[in-house]
């Protein structure tokens, strides 16, 4: 019994009791306060609710399968409610003894809206009557002139909630779960108990957030932030208590994040190295092309940080084909100079195989030492790199995470270069920095500049990038063609084939590419090995065919690559593996096929491999037929296939990799987009980094400001802030111990 009062305290709360007071507790609501910040996931509101004839019109607006207009208007993804009476009811019989059940239903606007299930369909015929009212929750689209739901979540209002709807009131909507539901909590008892908690003396919360960002924002205090958002009294009060918990919830992010930048900043001691390098000129005036105004930017933030005395902790962000590799380069050679070595980081072999040969390339009259350290070395080549290293006789070393092990030993470290796709989160880079720090004498903190292999979506930059310094280039090299990029059908092949072919008389080259979605290594390499063996004898039996795919070793695929490079081939059938870096300027087709299968900044990727040169280049996605017609199917098909028009119709429309990448990030949410978990980034409840950039924005600016004139959080207008920070983070996340 004792026990039992620790762990649920709730069972002594009027409505509650042991059984409802365990099922909140598997909800994580084990204490008054976890109950009232049990936030309703949505409200019923007759003011925000959206009409049946308002919701036709928008969606009318874009038809994305008619015309495939406009995808930057997605709002597919977004969950919209409706509230209506149930007119009708049809069952159909399907082919296979499988039912669907249509609902018809109005809202006196004028127009119905049809809902349909496909599975319990028995479930659902018996739960809902005609002139029930219901709402409606789901992504509705539009088929044949009707709003329609497929298999939206429903719930029934009853007789009371729909009049206090009717007479105006704003009705919270709490997720009520299966075991809830089993214990007797349905939506009103929640309600009534939230109201009577909040109501209560001793249940009063305390203030999270400083007064003068209340001011600044007009938001309400966290007591009345905490009442709006379960029991607004208007929608404008409700969405400025929303606006408010979203960016508290971001703002005490950023200030972990500033807190932390700070600490490095005044804490860590960077190397001092002069920028005014010989070897970085020499390099400089024998380019043989100019630095886009973009590159020289970088290259003078770059330079400001070597100076600074500080460590450089910089993200460098550009599109594919930008121009990196030459701004790390000139960076490098600075370094060189005042006698640092250099770690290179590739996310690939292949791709560290390559920017091998392009440093060496750059550098070949410079007697400038750079080691490849890569997986399969043999073991007496390998001790001999390891030696070169840590005697200090290679100058730039160049590799893939390998780099990065304990047992390497670095000699005077000073330059951490991390060419990367997203994977390389905030903990992996402290591990470089120990490393670094451990292979000179002064422990001095090293120079890092991470480099994004695709541009991000400006709300990840910044909180997933969040400590970081931000370099963008924008601007494009000028001699940069541009790419024709078509969508096309199965049903085309042999056309594109025979595209292809005048494309590779006339002396150019092409990539075919196909993605692997085989779950075992084996069935991939088999895969691959058969598509491979029709092209290469069925289809192209007269041209030369080289494979690459991921199941080669990385000096097998070098070989492939060097082959297609010097003309042994003339078409190179490929998996993913040439995603990012590759570079042959001759190749000016890519053919994918079973484009939508592939994800929309990896699509882009691809494409980038090819209009390197300087004739015109050809991107072509190959998808199904069937692609081309809105055909009716089951909801969750017929959303991939949605997604998967969007992603091929914005490569057609764009090249643009910054508003791809936006575009994606709307498609695919930003967990799926960067790997939450491997970022580092914490799940945040409120804020949505999809569409709230501003918000995230507005918090980044002050919390930066905050921690920049009072880094420590002294200030007495800022002791809230320091203890709330204190409260959300754990102890090994604070940075109050700055000197
Ligand atoms: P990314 O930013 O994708 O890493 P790279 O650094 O590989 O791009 O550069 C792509 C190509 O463009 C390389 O062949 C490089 O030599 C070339 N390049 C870089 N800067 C310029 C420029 N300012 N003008 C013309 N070509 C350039
Ligand atoms: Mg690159």
């Amino acid at each position: 019994m004792k026990k039992e009062s620790i762990d649920y305290p709730l069972q002594y709360t009027k409505g509650i009791g042991p059984n409802r007071s365990k099922a909140l507790a598997s909800e994580g609501i084990l204490t008054p306060s976890d109950l009232i910040h049990y936030f309703p996931h949505s409200y019923i509101d007759r003011s925000t609710v959206q009409s049946i004839s308002e919701l036709y019109t928008q969606l009318q607006k874009q038809t994305i399968f008619t015309d495939f207009s406009k995808v930057t208007e997605i709002s597919f993804y977004t969950e919209i409610t409706i509230l209506a009476t149930v007119c009708e009811k049809k069952e159909h019989q399907l082919k296979g003894g499988r039912k669907m059940l249509a609902v018809y239903l109005e809202d006196g606007t004028g127009m119905r809206a049809k809902i349909v299930f496909w599975n319990r369909t028995e479930y659902f015929n018996k739960y809902l009557s005609v002139d029930d009212f219901i709402t409606v929750s789901g992504r509705p689209e539009l088929d044949r002139n009707t709003v329609l739901f497929n298999h939206p979540e429903i719930e029934k209002i009853d007789q009371e909630d729909q009049d206090l709807y009717r007479g105006g009131i704003i009705l919270p909507k709490y997720r009520i779960t299966e075991s809830m539901k089993n214990t007797g909590i349905s939506m009103r008892l929640l309600r009534q108990v939230i109201l009577s908690q909040l109501s209560s003396i001793d249940q009063q919360p305390e203030e999270s957030f400083p007064d003068f960002l209340n001011k600044k924002y007009n938001f309400p205090d966290s007591k009345k932030t905490i009442e709006t958002l379960h029991f607004p009294e208007t929608a404008a009060d409700l969405a400025k208590a929303r606006e408010k918990v979203k960016y508290e919830e971001i703002f005490y992010f950023q200030i972990f994040l500033a807190l932390r930048h700070k600490k490095v900043q005044i804490q860590e001691q960077g190397i001092r190295i002069n920028p005014k390098s010989a070897l970085a000129r020499r390099l400089y005036d024998n380019l043989p092309y100019q630095l886009t105004n973009d590159q020289k930017k970088v290259l003078r933030e770059i330079a400001q940080d070597f100076e600074s005395g500080s460590p450089m902790n910089r993200l460098l962000q550009g599109d594919v084909g930008s121009g990196k590799t030459i701004v790390a380069l000139l960076a490098m050679l600075m370094a060189i100079d005042f006698g640092l070595q250099i770690a290179f980081m590739a996310p690939t072999e292949l791709l560290a195989e390559q920017h091998f040969r392009t440093l060496n390339n750059f550098l070949k009259d410079f007697n400038i030492k750079i080691t490849l350290l890569v997986g399969g070395q043999k073991t007496k080549l390998r001790r001999n790199i390891l030696e070169d290293i840590s005697s200090g006789k290679s100058q730039i070393i160049i590799g893939t995470h390998a780099l990065f092990q304990a047992h390497i030993e670095y000699n005077k470290l000073g330059f951490i270069i991390i060419d990367e796709q997203h994977r390389f989160g905030v903990a992996q880079r402290s591990e470089l920095v120990s490393l670094a720090k451990k292979s000179q004498s002064e422990s001095q903190s090293p120079h890092i500049l991470v480099m994004s292999a695709t541009p991000i979506p400006r709300t990840l930059s910044m909180t997933v990038y969040g400590d970081l310094d931000v370099s963008v280039i924008r601007e494009m090299p000028k001699n940069r063609k541009s790419i024709i990029t078509k969508i096309s059908f199965n049903s085309k092949l042999p056309e594109i084939y025979q595209f292809i072919r005048t494309q590779i008389k006339k002396g150019n080259q092409a990539y075919i590419v196909y993605p692997l979605v085989e779950k075992s290594e084996k069935l991939e390499l088999k895969a691959a090995t058969e598509f491979f063996e029709i092209l290469d004898t069925e289809i192209f039996p007269d041209l030369r065919c080289g494979l690459l795919h991921g199941q080669m070793l990385w000096y097998e695929k070098d070989d492939a690559m060097n082959a297609f490079l010097s003309k042994e081939y003339d078409i190179l059938v490929a998996t993913t593996v040439i995603e990012v870096g590759i570079d042959v300027p001759n190749a000016t087709i890519m053919l994918i096929e079973n484009s939508e299968r592939f994800g929309l900044s990896q699509l882009h990727q691809l494409r980038g491999r090819v209009g390197r040169g300087s004739d015109q280049s050809y991107c072509i996605l190959v998808t199904k037929d069937h692609f081309q017609f809105l055909l009716k199917d089951k909801s969750k098909e017929l959303m991939e296939r949605k997604a998967a028009i969007i992603r091929l119709k914005t490569m057609e429309d764009t090249s643009d990799g910054f508003e791809i990448a936006e575009i994606d990030l709307k498609l695919r949410g930003p967990g799926d987009l960067l790997g939450t978990r491997q970022a580092g980034l914490p799940s945040f409840k409120y804020i949505d980094l999809v569409s709230d950039i501003d918000i995230v924005s507005r918090a980044r600016n002050d919390a930066f400001d905050i921690i920049g004139s009072d880094n420590q959080l002294r200030k007495p207008e800022n002791a809230i802030i320091r203890d709330e920070y204190l409260k959300r983070y754990k102890p090994s996340e604070n940075y109050f111990n700055i000197a």
